[in-house]
């Protein structure tokens, strides 16, 4: 009897996996040899029957998500491999002991060959988010293997997959920790502080693919006002206080997103005056700030989740991008990002051009930003780069 069932693919369908991208879609199936429940290993082999690769087996349009092209045993060591391998990726990169850095992602998905899996690190409590059934059954005992790949470092494993899992699929996910258990807690970047709210926060609680744009945006705020639209936990906001900006502007529709933006500010300056957030809608707020700004950062929710929801995604980003175009001071600077995986990088790009092209302005392109490296890209699967930036400079 063979270890895993076996999926056999249709003929001339094995060529995305011989070349490594991690996905089978349904369509290419020709046969299920065995019986396969949502979420088991399973094996892949070509129309020839030659080995390929393992990976969970999963209800949809993305039929496997692959988390091994060699023919391995799939236990307690070989995921304690994997993130071992994650881990130390971090810790070589980002030293996070050295740098007052004690926020980052330690897994992400593809990027680190465990499709379907998030783990993000806040000071000793690993925040793990599921996309798929395979990773989600398996939950426990990731999460022990992450404390025997960890130690000490790690005192508590939260499961916040409720809004991740496949909701078709027939578990009931509940968040709750797995592992320990720590209250929401104040973290560090770079020495600013923030606090995280895992339980209720969006995505794991904080967006930390931000980090290396924020660092950035400090280098540019040096006399400046800045507008931080879509500002969420305030982050871009007290880069730019650091950086020394004159007066900080933080704007996001959501009140609790500025009760914690104020928050947050106050736990980094005190009384600091030079900053004011209000609770107001994105296009509402920006009708009227003519020459008001002289640095405004863009970093919108995801405006296309699919691929049917493209155009009006790209409406979107040249909308908010022309209203920044158009009214910011000479000589003013854009941050403007887009972490929709459907919307390319070219097609975003468009999108700032032809918000460039409306409002008649000079517009010269000082950097592009990407995410940052605890969020690597598996070369193989190109749909993991999502976070798109431009730096931007109006005359
Ligand atoms: N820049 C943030 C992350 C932004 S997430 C950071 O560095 O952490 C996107 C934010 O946009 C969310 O907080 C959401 O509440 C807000 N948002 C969504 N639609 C909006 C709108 N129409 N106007 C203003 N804010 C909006």
């Amino acid at each position: 009897m063979e270890k895993y069932s076996q999926i056999i693919l249709k003929s001339g369908k094995d060529q995305s996996l011989k070349r490594f991208h991690p996905w089978v879609f349904s369509g290419a199936i020709k046969e299920i040899r065995g019986a396969v429940n949502e979420g088991d290993v399973v094996e892949v082999l070509s129309n020839k029957h030659e080995f390929l690769a393992i990976g969970h087996y999963q209800i949809g349009s993305i039929a496997v998500r692959v988390f091994s092209f060699a023919d391995s045993e799939i236990n307690q060591s070989f995921w304690v491999d994997k993130l071992t391998n994650a881990v130390s990726l971090r810790k070589e990169l980002l030293k996070p002991e050295t740098t007052g850095t004690n926020v980052y992602r330690l897994v992400h998905g593809e990027g680190d060959g465990m499709p379907g899996l998030i783990i993000d690190f806040y000071n000793g409590t690993a925040v793990m988010q599921m996309h798929s059934i395979g990773m989600y059954r398996i939950r426990e005992q990731l999460a022990q293997c992450l404390k025997d790949v960890m130690g000490d470092e790690l005192k508590a494993v939260y499961d916040k997959s409720a809004k991740t899992i496949p909701y078709k699929s027939d578990v009931n996910p509940v968040d709750g920790f797995i592992l320990g258990q720590l209250e929401p807690d104040v973290v560090s970047e770079y020495g600013n502080f923030f606090t995280v709210d895992w339980v209720e926060g969006q995505k794991t609680g904080f967006f930390i693919d931000q980090r290396e744009n924020r660092r950035l945006l400090q280098e540019y705020s040096k006399g400046r006002d800045v507008l931080n639209m879509f500002c969420y936990t305030g982050g871009f906001s007290f880069y730019a206080m650091r950086g020394g900006a004159h007066l900080v502007h933080s704007v996001d529709s959501s009140e609790k997103a500025i009760e914690l933006t104020r928050k947050n500010v106050e736990l980094n300056f005190q009384g600091d005056e030079r900053h004011e957030a209000y609770a107001e809608d994105a296009f509402v707020f920006m009708k009227d700030i003519k020459d008001k700004y002289d640095l405004i950062v863009l970093d919108p929710p995801a405006f296309a989740k699919h691929q049917r929801s493209l155009g009006q995604a790209l409406k979107g980003y040249k909308r908010i991008n022309t209203r920044a175009f158009e009214q910011i001071r000479p000589g003013g600077i854009v941050f403007t990002f887009s972490c929709s995986q459907v919307v390319t990088k070219d097609k975003f790009r468009e999108a700032v051009f032809t918000a460039a092209a409306i409002s008649g302005r000079n517009v010269r392109i000082l950097h592009q930003l990407t995410q940052p490296v605890d969020h690597p890209v598996n070369i193989y699967h190109p749909e993991g780069e999502y976070l798109k930036g431009l730096v931007l400079y109006v005359e």
